[in-house]
This record gives C-alpha cells, structure tokens and sequence, in this order.
C-alpha cells in the first residue's frame, strides 16, 4: 500500500474464552454431513480439496486459522442453514463478505465460516441499488459506475460491501455524500432466530440504526444491502510529496487545511517512518483542476505536485489497487476530535522501518449527521488516524504490536477508534469503537442474539 498509489460480546473476556473452549471439542463432534446433505460440495472441511487456500484471511498474520468448516452459501436459505446448524452445535460461527477484517475475525478458529462472496449480484431499481453483501468493492464500481452512478465506499477493490458497511465506510466522496452506512436505505439479514427479515427505517428500526455502524459480526448476517445511489461525479485526483523532514509542518497544515476545506474536498495525509521520516498528502476533488489549485496553493508548497481529472470510475479504479491476496500486518486507530501536533507523530515514526499513521479527513456531510442518529458514533472526529505496522523483514507479530501499541496510544488523541480498523488489543474496544452509542447496541444485539450464537472476542 504505497504512499504514491493509494496513498491511502456483553460479557468478559473469560466467559467468550470458555465458550471457544467448549466450542472446540463442540466442533470435533459435530456431524457436518447434516450440513453437507443440504450445501453438497459448497461445504468444504478440512480434508477438502481447496480447503487451505479457501480459509486464508487477508491479513496473514492470522494465515494460521483453521476453521472447521467454510460454507459458501448461494442463497439466503444457506445462510439460514448454516446459523440453525451452528445455533443447534453451538460452535464459533462467523460472516466472510470480503475477508478483510483486520484481525481476521471471519474466520473463526474451530468455527463456521459463512461465505457470502457468491452473494454478490448487483441490480438497480431506478436509482436505488441493490448490492448482495458478498460484492467486492471493484466490482461494485464497475457496475454502478457503468450506469453513470456512485455509492460512497472504500478504496481497495477486494475490501466486502459486508464488512465495509456495517462498520461505517469511509471513502473518497464521503465528505461529500457521508459514509456507506449513511446511505443505506435498507438491508436483508438472517438472524440468529433463522429469520430473514427486511429491515429499514420503516421496519424493525433498531435493528436497521445497529448495522450502520454497529460493526460486523454481529446481529446476524446481512444477505444484502439497498443504497441509495447518486450521479457519478467528475473527479480530480491529487498528490503532493514532500521533502523528507517536513513531516511536523505538514500534518498541521494539513488538518488546519481540512478545518477550512470544501465538503468537494477529501484527503488523507499518510506519515512515513524512517531517519527522517516522510509525508505525501493525496485526495480527490468533486469538481474541474482549475477549481482544485487555489486550494492546493493553501498548503505548503511541495516538490511534486501531480493533478489530473478523471471520471468517477477511473478514480475508483486507481484508488482500487492491484490483485493482493493477503498481506501481513497489525493495525489499529484513534479518531482526531483535537489537532494532534505535528511533531508528536514525526516524533513517534522518527527511527523506525515499515509502519505509517494515515490521517483521513472526516467533517462535510459525515460530520453532519448527529452522533446518536446511526451506530456510528465518531461525527464531530475531525480526522482518523490509522496506525499501521507491517509485519515483514523478521519483525514479529509481537514487535509488530508493541510498536503498534506506541503509535496508537502515543498519539494523545483519546480513547476512540474506528471499528473497521479492529484493534484485538484495543483498550477498552467497546466504548472506543461504540462511544455513547454502546448500550443501545448491546440492547439490540441481546434482542437478536439472546443466546450469543455470533459471539466472538470483540462483538456485542
Ligand atoms: C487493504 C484494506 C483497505 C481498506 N480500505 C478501507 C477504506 O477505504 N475505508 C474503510 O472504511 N475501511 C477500509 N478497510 C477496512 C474494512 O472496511 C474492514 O476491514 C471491513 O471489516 C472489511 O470487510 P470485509 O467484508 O472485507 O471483511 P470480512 O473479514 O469478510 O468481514 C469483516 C467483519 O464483518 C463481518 N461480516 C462480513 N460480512 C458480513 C455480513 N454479510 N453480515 C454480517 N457480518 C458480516 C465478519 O464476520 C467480520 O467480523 C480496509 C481494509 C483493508 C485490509
């Protein structure tokens, strides 16, 4: 992921250790071939052909789960399968959409792992896009950006609609249009219960104010998501790198930049380590490059700047990145309601090798939605800080964390996180990723989940 192309449960922890625990030996005793009667050779066990490339997760540094079975349902029936089967077992049982989750939480240890990737038909219904919740981000774009269309998402092409949107989805047009979640109209989900229900603001609203926000995994699993679609804007891209060095300056610029910024104008700046450390901030803007240049002259001048208009589809094509199929690393994030000084984060990357903090411009039309109006509680952020760490090079997972660890609470900007950036070692993750918006979540997950069937380290 280089600076240059995309630069850019309600009960303790010991009680979900025992119930994974019990859930091992509850695994090795189960008889699959009730499942397999129904799923055939879309149920794939370990001695399966195909098994060892199909459980891999895309951070491989969790290359090493083995989960007991995958399903790669076809239909919403499987899902329902599935959920009943692993309800009945009581085994670890998890959605796959994308893969991506951070800390590899679609594929459950011993577990089920639902794969919704087949879900991934993509059909308008005038401007309103129905999306199965296995569709991968890049084909996503493909399709709704043939039809002059755009729905706010990520920026990596493998990344699930699934996982993305439940946990928020922060993107190129979200100051613009808001976040994935924001412009959800309505989802179908099976619940734990085995009901597939069709939810909106119209029906079971709670359940629909949960998954927009409320983070994947939990509730039950989504078979597809209706957004509302708007017209595919122009686009200009931009890049700016910076002298080594100039990292300090140029992080305080750059959120001084955003206080000020148009709701057309989105951004990251993405800090560097090293001796000295290094810095490009890059973006888009909804609009002509003779437009965006005044506003780039507001920055520090840089020793390269690079401009160029494209259409919608072609940005999110150069946003999407290549064919990667897995990658090792630890990661976690912090949200920047206050300016956090440039210094502090040359300061925390100076001296070291391979790991970044990558600010994302929140405000506009993200941050104008009240806090408490969906699951999503970070509205008044004024950034995200990703802290990032590759594990490579003979690093271990434990050095990789313990750096991981400096930078994330290094950074001084409270105790707030961005749930799709899933920290396993986050402090006090409920009220980091939930905020004030926890106890209604844990109120709707006992209401769908009252046995805890989707429980995982860190669900609700
Ligand atoms: C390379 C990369 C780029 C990224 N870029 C962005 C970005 O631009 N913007 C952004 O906001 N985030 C981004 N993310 C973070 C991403 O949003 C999360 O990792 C997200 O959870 C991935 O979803 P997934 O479906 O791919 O992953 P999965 O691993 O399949 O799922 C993630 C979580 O959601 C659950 N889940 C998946 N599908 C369903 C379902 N159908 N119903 C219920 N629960 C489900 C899983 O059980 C798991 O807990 C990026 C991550 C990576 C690795």
């Amino acid at each position: 992921m280089g600076i240059d192309r995309r630069t850019f449960l309600h009960g303790s922890a010991l009680a979900v250790a025992g119930l994974a625990m019990s859930a091992t030996s509850a695994a090795a005793d189960t008889d699959w071939a009730r499942l397999r009667r129904r799923l055939g050779s879309r149920l794939v066990l370990p001695r399966d052909s195909g098994y060892d490339t199909l459980r891999l997760p895309f951070n491989t540094v969790y290359a090493h789960r083995r989960p007991a079975a995958i399903a790669r349902c076809v239909r919403p029936e499987d899902v329902q399968a599935c959920l009943g089967f692993a309800s009945h077992h009581r085994i670890p049982v998890a959605a796959r959409s994308g893969r991506h989750s951070y800390a590899a939480y679609s594929v459950p240890e011993n577990g089920l792992v639902v794969d919704v990737s087949a879900l991934n038909d993509v059909r308008f219904h005038g401007t309103d896009v129905r999306v199965g919740s296995g569709t991968r981000l890049g084909d996503l774009y493909e399709t709704i950006g043939a039809h002059g269309r755009a729905v706010p998402g990520g920026t990596c092409k493998s990344v699930g609609i699934g996982g993305l949107t439940l946990g928020g989805g922060i993107g190129v047009i979200a100051r613009k249009y808001g976040l994935t979640c924001d412009n959800l109209l309505s989802a179908r989900i099976v619940t734990p219960d085995g009901c597939l229900r069709t939810v909106s603001a119209h029906s079971e609203p709670d359940l629909f104010w949960a998954l927009r926000g409320g983070g994947g995994g939990n509730f039950g699993i989504v078979t597809s998501f209706t957004f509302r679609s708007v017209p595919a804007p122009d686009i200009t891209r931009f890049l700016l790198l910076y002298p080594e060095g100039a990292t300090a300056d140029v992080v305080d610029a750059w959120q001084e930049w955003f206080a000020g910024a148009p709701d057309e104008l989105w951004g990251i700046c993405e800090t560097l380590s090293g001796t000295p450390t290094s810095t490009a901030v890059g973006g888009t803007y909804l609009g002509p490059a003779k437009d965006l240049h005044p506003l780039l002259d507001r920055m520090p001048a840089a020793t390269k700047r690079e401009v160029q208009e494209m259409s919608y589809l072609e940005a999110m094509r150069f946003y999407a990145g290549g064919d990667e199929t897995g990658v090792p690393f630890v990661a976690s994030s912090r949200m920047a309601y206050d300016h956090v000084p440039g210094a502090r984060v040359d300061e925390l990357l100076r001296g070291g090798s391979r790991y970044r903090i990558q600010f994302d411009s929140f405000g506009g039309a993200l941050g104008r939605v009240a806090p408490d109006a969906t699951a999503f509680p970070h509205r008044r952020a004024r950034a995200s800080a990703q802290c990032y760490v590759n594990v490579v090079d003979g690093r271990t997972e434990a050095q990789g964390r313990a750096i991981l660890a400096s930078l994330r609470d290094g950074l001084g900007t409270g105790t707030t996180g961005y749930v799709n950036y899933i920290d396993p070692e986050m402090p006090d993750w409920a009220h980091a990723y939930y905020g004030g918006n926890l106890p209604r979540l844990r109120k709707v997950a006992r209401r769908y989940d009252p046995d805890r069937v989707l429980a995982f380290a860190q669900g609700l």
